[in-house]
């Protein structure tokens, strides 16, 4: 590989504090790497002037640009629309906030032209995190690891380099529903990871709240693995078991004794525990519903409301993905 072509993305959801602080620490490491950079943010519905100081930077370095949605639709799609835009020969995503040093892209690089078209960025500790939100990240990756249908590496997050391969493949998969972390493993390739610390947040707060993150994990199951869906059949299994079990225990109880008392107490509780069961199977049906529902309407992933710069020249973004998957 002579001096093949580096695509940034970033996602920037209200960050104008970070973006300047990041460009000085990340356009040194481009420089270092390849004349042939380009950075592309994916400003997904900020209400800041995150999208002005991109203007300001972008009108003195044009390899750096933008595509600005019309509103919010997440970290998961802005990471599908930069993939969308970008042309480079290997993809680096990464956080606007600093908490991804950008001087691992370096490492990044070199596992590259290695041969690994994946390499991952692996955080070594969630020490950044409050106990409680990393209590729910190991239960939530533990669970994924006992019933996902692909293993996830340990650690590995969002920050990462991708080879075109890869991003072609990533491309194509539609899904509304995104779970990033999901697909990155589901599409292989040779992938390796890099260890690295996860630095403090620069500017401003996380911009996942524990809804978005608990929205998030449910999606991240429920678009890989039916285990929610089945395990109701073998609970009910069991409770009928259980019921008709019961039903001979009091039958000859009856026959031997005859009635002492009626059970009313019993009675209520059992209806109660059943009707319970019902309602939780069933929310849990409507869950994959809702998704095959998401899905069949085929809407486009987002909507491109201004771009920036020379990044985002393709109009692939406002096409609806059937004809984009048509064309490809
Ligand atoms: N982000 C985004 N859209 C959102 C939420 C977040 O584009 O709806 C971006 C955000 O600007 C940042 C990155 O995703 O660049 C990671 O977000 P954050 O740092 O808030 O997440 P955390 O590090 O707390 O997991
Ligand atoms: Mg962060």
């Amino acid at each position: 590989m002579a001096s093949p072509k580096l695509s940034v993305i970033i996602p920037v959801h209200n960050e104008s504090a970070n973006i300047a602080p990041l460009c000085e620490r990340l356009l040194p490491v481009l420089d270092r790497i390849t004349p042939a950079w380009e950075v592309v943010f994916v400003d997904d519905g900020s209400r800041d002037d995150t999208l002005d100081i991109i203007k300001g930077i972008s009108r003195t370095e044009p390899r750096i640009g933008a595509i600005s949605f019309s509103r919010n639709f997440g970290k998961e799609i802005a990471i599908a629309a930069g993939l969308d835009h970008v042309r480079g020969d290997g993809v680096v995503i990464m956080d606007a906030d600093l908490q991804h040093p950008p001087e691992m892209i370096d490492a990044f690089v070199e596992r590259w032209r290695e041969g690994f078209l994946m390499v991952y960025g692996q955080r070594t500790d969630r020490t950044d995190e409050t106990r409680v939100k990393r209590g729910f990240a190991q239960l939530f990756y533990k669970l994924f690891a006992r019933f996902g249908e692909i293993p996830l590496p340990e650690g590995a997050g969002d920050f990462r380099l991708i080879d075109r391969k890869g991003v072609e493949v990533l491309r194509t998969l539609g899904e509304k529903a995104r779970f990033s972390k999901g697909l990155y493993a589901w599409i292989g390739f040779k992938a390796t990871g890099v260890p690295f610390v996860v630095e403090e947040r620069r500017f401003g707060t996380t911009k996942w709240s524990f809804r978005k993150l608990f929205r998030f994990a449910f999606d991240g199951i429920a678009a890989f693995s039916t285990v929610p869906l089945r395990i109701w059949t073998y609970i009910g299994f069991l409770i009928s078991f259980l019921a008709i079990a019961t039903a001979v225990y009091f039958m000859i109880r009856t026959l031997l004794f005859g009635t002492d008392l009626p059970g009313f107490p019993s009675l209520i509780v059992s209806i109660m525990f059943f009707s319970g069961i019902q309602l939780m199977s069933l929310g849990i049906v409507g869950e994959y519903v809702g998704r095959i529902f998401a899905e069949v309407k085929r809407r486009p992933l987002y909507v491109v409301a201004e771009r920036v710069g020379g990044a985002a020249e393709d109009a692939s973004d406002l096409i609806p993905d059937t004809d984009r998957r048509r064309r490809a």
